[in-house]
């Protein structure tokens, strides 16, 4: 029903006027107000915190329709729902969760993710932000950069410094839920992007913001360790989201090599044509089951960091590849924005460098594969998935 629900909104009410969206480099202004009530931004939390009562699947098969029709849409599921609202619902307390992720499920509050740093991308623990604590309040200083709903977010949750003395650099960070509207905040949108033209991304700067000790979510110096549990969320809407990606190179090169001919036959019938529409198959059946099978781990409350980071390293290639070959198979008219394959081109670029480059998810695996790498357990892991209690008031 939620799949059904989603699909109709992005193909009807999205889809007529993504291409002038994507031109004028703007999100439409329907977009967010409307994921709001239809109550997609808050699908996969209960329902005592203003969400829908949904499972994590739910979620990912939501990001694979949003994506099917734009980047953009699925963009807002990854950080106002998989990076900020589920990291509350992992990490906040039971009154941060009334106060900030009530509103943000219901859509009455936009969220961000403030990790990125102009001199800060995949060296998280290179972060220079600083927070300063003076009796009950932090002093917060430092720019964010690529932040996604920048301009459009109330909320975000933003990393920095409290401890620089201490020896491992990433115990140095602590995270803060912060209202935009507090004086010493300034976002701005960036453009000139290659992708996700009609999705908003800008900078996050604070200067002297002043918030109460009580907007720090979790431990001092457990930022760190935050921002990568929020990551395993954030990462499995995206490699959702690339499955949808890949569904509609698909479903595109299957229309177009129908309708197309060449040397007086339908380009459908040339044989290295059907290798690149199988391979469109093949790598959708194979993305669609890596991230099912995460979606499948967080609703049984199982760690899956190791299992995310794959579906998301794999799916995201496999995107990038598919509308690769997706503007092969449409020649000349593939280049030219008249067809949508151009435009899910220059969208999958994106999705194979934030939330961990490909480099970073290489690492990982090897690290993981060696044995140089394990996952320590949390002092807060993800709820797992309870239907009787999520349905609850
Ligand atoms: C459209 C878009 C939206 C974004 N939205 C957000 C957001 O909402 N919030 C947020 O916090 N951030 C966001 N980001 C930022 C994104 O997460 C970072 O761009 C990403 O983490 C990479 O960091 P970087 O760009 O600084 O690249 P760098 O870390 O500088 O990397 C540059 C290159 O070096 C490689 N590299 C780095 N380290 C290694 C290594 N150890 N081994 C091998 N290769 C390595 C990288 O893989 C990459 O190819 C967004 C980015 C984009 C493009």
């Amino acid at each position: 029903m939620a799949q059904q629900m989603v699909r109709d909104f992005a193909q009807k009410e999205v889809a007529p006027v993504i291409k002038e969206c994507d031109r004028q480099q703007q999100m439409a202004d329907f977009v967010l107000p409307r994921m709001a009530e239809l109550g997609i931004l808050g699908i996969c939390l209960p329902v005592r915190y203003g969400g829908q009562g949904m499972d994590y699947i739910t979620l990912g098969l939501v990001c694979e329709e949003l994506e099917a029709i734009d980047t953009s849409l699925r963009v807002v599921m990854s950080v106002h729902l998989g990076l900020n609202s589920l990291g509350l619902f992992q990490w906040a307390s039971e009154e941060q969760k009334q106060r900030f992720l009530v509103p943000q499920a219901r859509g009455e509050k936009i969220a961000c993710f403030g990790l990125t740093e102009p001199g800060a991308g995949s060296d998280v623990s290179a972060i220079s932000s600083s927070a300063r604590r003076e009796g009950d309040e932090y002093i917060l200083n430092g720019e964010k950069m690529w932040i996604s709903l920048a301009t459009k977010a109330d909320h975000v949750l933003w990393f920095g410094r409290t401890t620089p003395q201490t020896d491992d650099p990433h115990d140095r960070l602590s995270a803060f839920l912060v209202e935009l509207n507090r004086p010493g905040v300034a976002c701005q949108d960036l453009h000139g992007k290659l992708g996700v033209r009609a999705g908003s991304t800008g900078s996050i700067s604070f200067q002297d913001v002043r918030v109460p000790a009580d907007n720090r979510i979790g431990q001092e110096g457990e930022g760190f360790k935050i921002a990568m549990a929020c990551l395993d969320n954030g990462r499995y809407t995206v490699a959702a989201g690339a499955t949808g990606l890949i569904r509609a190179c698909l479903e595109a090169s299957v229309r177009y090599a129908k309708e197309r001919k060449a040397f007086g036959r339908e380009i459908g019938r040339m044989q290295l044509v059907q290798q690149k529409i199988a391979k469109m198959v093949q790598s959708y059946e194979m993305a669609r089951l890596l991230f099912l099978r995460s979606g499948w781990m967080k609703n049984l409350g199982l760690r899956n960091t190791r299992e995310t980071s794959l579906a998301k390293w794999f799916s995201t290639e496999a995107s990038f590849e598919a509308a690769s070959e997706a503007v092969q198979i449409h020649g000349a008219y593939g280049y030219s924005d008249e067809y949508d394959v151009e435009r899910y081109l220059r969208n999958s670029k994106g999705a194979v460098i934030y939330e961990g480059t490909s480099e970073i998810h290489q690492l990982m695996q090897a690290g993981y594969a060696l044995g140089y790498r394990k996952d320590a357990p949390l002092s807060c892991e993800l709820p797992a998935y309870n239907p009787e209690k999520w349905a609850e008031e």
